[in-house]
C-alpha cells in the first residue's frame, strides 16, 4: 500500500486554478528544487508543520460531491510523492476531474500519473540551459523539458506557463523561450508575472516589468494559438 498523500494546505474553492472548473486545490508537501521566486516556501520541506491528514481531505471532498467539479493537486511538487497515483484514483472515484500543477521534476514520476490527469498546468522554468539559475539545481532544465515533451505526447489537456521575475529573466530570453516552446508544438502558453510579496529568496527585489515587454506580448500572441499574460 502506498503512503498517504502529505497535504500541506487546502484551498476549498477556486475558479482560477483549473480553467473553466469549480475546483479545490490540494497543496502537496515537498519539493526538490529551490526556485528563488517560489511563493510557497513552506511547502518545500518534505514534512510540513500543518499537514491535513488524507482521511480529512477525503471527508471534505465527500461533502463537496455535486458542488465542486475538480480537484487540483498542486505544490510543492505533487509528483514526488509515492501516494499521488492512489490519491488521484480516489478523487476520480468520487466523481471529480483531476488537475495537476507540476514542473515535472522527475519525468518518470510525471509519466506515471499523466493517465490519471484531465488537465495539467505545467511550469516551464526557463530555457533548458538557464533553468538551474532559477531552481538552484544542476540538470533541472533537462528534467523540466523532458517532462514537457512527455506531457505534449500524452494528449492530456494542458496549459504551459512560465513565471517571470524580471531580475532573473529579460525580454530577449523570454522571446527565445517562447520560440522554442512554439517550435516543439506548445499550443497554449501563459506568462505569469511573479508575485514578489513572499519569495524563497528574501534578497530578490520587486519584479519590475521593463518597458520593452510591451512589444513582446503581441509577438507572443501570434506565436501560439492561445497565449495569455497574467499579472501578479
Ligand atoms: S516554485 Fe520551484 S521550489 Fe517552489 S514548489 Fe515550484 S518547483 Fe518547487
Amino acid at each position: 500500500m502506498s503512503p498517504a498523500l502529505r497535504v500541506g494546505g487546502l484551498l476549498p474553492l477556486t475558479t482560477l486554478d483549473y480553467p473553466g472548473q469549480l475546483a479545490c486545490v490540494l497543496f502537496c508537501q515537498g519539493c526538490a528544487w529551490r526556485c528563488r521566486y517560489c511563493h510557497n516556501p513552506g511547502l518545500i520541506c518534505a514534512r510540513g508543520e500543518q499537514e491535513t491528514p488524507w482521511a480529512e481531505v477525503l471527508a471534505f471532498l465527500q461533502r463537496r460531491q455535486g458542488l465542486l467539479e475538480a480537484v487540483v493537486f498542486s505544490g510543492g511538487e505533487a509528483t514526488l510523492q509515492a501516494g499521488l497515483p492512489a490519491a488521484m484514483q480516489q478523487v476520480r472515484a468520487l466523481g471529480f476531474k483531476v488537475g495537476l500543477h507540476s514542473a515535472g521534476i522527475k519525468p518518470a514520476a510525471l509519466k506515471r500519473v499523466l493517465p490519471l490527469c484531465d488537465w495539467v498546468g505545467f511550469d516551464v522554468k526557463a530555457l533548458e540551459e538557464d533553468t538551474a539559475l532559477i531552481t538552484g539545481v544542476a540538470d533541472s532544465g533537462r528534467a523540466n523539458w523532458q517532462s514537457l515533451e512527455l506531457l505534449l505526447a500524452s494528449g492530456v489537456d494542458y496549459e504551459c506557463r512560465t513565471s517571470v521575475h524580471w531580475q532573473l529573466s529579460d525580454c530577449r530570453r523570454l522571446q527565445r523561450l517562447a520560440e522554442r516552446l512554439a517550435g516543439i508544438g506548445v499550443q497554449h502558453f501563459v506568462v505569469q508575472q511573479v508575485r514578489s510579496q513572499s519569495m524563497l529568496d528574501a534578497g530578490l527585489g520587486p519584479s519590475l516589468c521593463p518597458p520593452a515587454a510591451a512589444a513582446l506580448w503581441p509577438y507572443l500572441e501570434q506565436l501560439f494559438p492561445r497565449f495569455s499574460l497574467r499579472s501578479a
